[in-house]
């Protein structure tokens, strides 16, 4: 989106410049058309002018004339010479005949030095542009007078004033136009984009509702097995209680999947409340660890913990969740640990305690980094296959982790383990 805003303002600003290059193009090329039109109809008036010298009443009426016949000529006069000066003789406005006017202008000089060409000096008054051309008339090859025009630019700058304003009006149309057609367009895209990951989430959701289905029914069909051997009385007392035992980890492990899917429901709607205690972490990641024993030994896995002199660091976190967060730690690395060692540490750095899940299992790639914390991602490679799961586990954990002020990262590399890095501030009593 911010791109499109970008290439809309760099469009916006092209089109302006644009329109202003063509706007001061349009305006020179209208000043030239002005200066060759009064130089040609002054070149006409001076070839017949020298024979009215004697009637100053023909000739101001032909200039008035002219002046009526070109709207933006105002003012018209002859100049004749008076010593180094000049001094009107023929005007329009018959009362500034006579009138000496001191100081040579240097369009009459050089009207004087090339008789056959007309000067225009600009000018303004005020806001309006004012054109003062000068052209010699010659009588026997000497220069007799100056005829000496000017020219107020008002009524052709306004028209083409509002030549470029309508041009600009056009112009912002249809940039108005182009802009609504790009910012469909960049709206297309997001909405390409959201259905991309609406598909995505969609896969992910079924691959974890055909997950959730099996990882229900599988405790399921074990605890209805056993009930059944229960119910016929099969296997004496001490397999019996084997079975109890096995109906009661079932019966866990449904627990499990259901609470995974109610937190995920509660996170979603924003009622996952966390009840913040101080607490040493060392309790509680002894607790867990004694959890997974069993189970570590079973796949030959040493579990260990190691905990520098910071062991009695406080942290600020709810008991149960960071609990909750930990299991789902230790039991990844117990479930895609094949063989090697866990080690669970304890650390502090300047200002956070640090917990880091160590293990020397599958590991993850890069890529798989990057999704591992999203809902319902489970890495889909050769050596996780068949491990069930539901890929809630992590998307829960960071999100507690988040809700408790901490934070969580991981290091990993496929084929030698992973390191899951727990940062929670300190917050020992005063
Ligand atoms: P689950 O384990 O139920 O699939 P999680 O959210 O806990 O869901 O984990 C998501 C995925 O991250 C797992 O499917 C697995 O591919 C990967 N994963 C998690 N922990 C580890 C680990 N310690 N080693 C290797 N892969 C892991």
């Amino acid at each position: 989106m911010w791109f499109t805003a970008f290439v809309a303002v760099v469009i916006f600003a092209a089109f302006v410049l644009t329109a202003v290059r063509f706007a001061t193009i349009a305006q020179d090329a209208q000043d030239e058309l002005i200066n060759v039109r009064i130089g040609s109809v002054l070149d006409a008036f001076v070839l017949f002018a020298p024979d009215s010298f004697d009637d100053p009443t023909r000739l101001r009426a032909h200039m008035q004339e002219i002046v009526d016949t070109n709207e933006t000529l105002t003012g018209f006069s002859i100049l004749a010479r008076h010593s180094e000066d000049w001094r009107v003789y023929i005007d329009l406005d018959p009362q500034s005949e006579g009138q000496v006017l001191t100081g040579t202008p240097v369009i009459f000089s050089l009207a004087v030095a090339s008789p056959s060409q007309a000067f225009t000096f600009p000018g303004a008054v005020g806001s309006e542009r004012i054109f003062t051309t000068a052209r010699a008339i010659t009588e026997n090859g000497k220069v007799a007078a100056l005829a000496v025009t000017t020219q107020h630019l008002a009524v052709a700058d306004e028209r083409i004033t509002r030549t470029i304003k309508n041009s600009m009006y056009a112009l912002l149309g249809v940039l108005a136009l182009i802009m609504a057609l790009f910012f469909r367009h960049a709206r297309i895209i997001d909405y390409a984009q959201l259905y991309r990951k609406q598909r995505e989430i969609d896969a992910m959701k079924d691959s974890f509702i055909s997950m959730a289905s099996h990882e229900l029914k599988s405790p399921l069909s074990v605890i209805r097995g056993y009930v059944s051997f229960l119910k016929d009385g099969t296997g004496g007392r001490e397999a019996q209680s084997e079975y109890l035992r096995r109906i009661d980890v079932s019966a866990e492990e449904l627990r499990q999947l259901i609470d995974d899917i109610l937190d995920v429901s509660r996170i979603e709607q924003g009622r996952m409340s966390v009840a913040p205690t101080r607490l040493h972490p060392y309790e509680v990641i002894t607790e867990v660890i004694e959890m997974f024993r069993e189970q570590a030994v079973k796949k030959a896995l040493t579990l260990t913990l190691v905990s520098s002199s910071t062991s009695q660091q406080q942290i600020i976190v709810d008991r149960a969740r960071f609990k909750q967060v930990l299991i789902n730690l230790v039991s990844n690395a117990v479930k895609y640990t094949k063989e090697g060692s866990i080690i669970v540490s304890l650390e502090v750095d300047e200002d956070n305690v640090l917990i880091e899940v160590q293990d020397t299992g599958i590991g993850l790639s890069a890529e798989e980094q990057q999704h591992l914390f999203k809902k319902f991602y489970r890495a889909t490679s050769e050596e996780s296959k068949g491990v069930p799961g539901t890929g809630l586990g992590l998307w829960i954990t960071a999100s507690l982790v988040k809700a408790m002020g901490g934070s969580i990262s991981v290091e990993s590399m496929r084929g030698v383990g992973s390191k899951f890095v727990l940062a929670f501030p300190v917050q020992n009593e005063a």
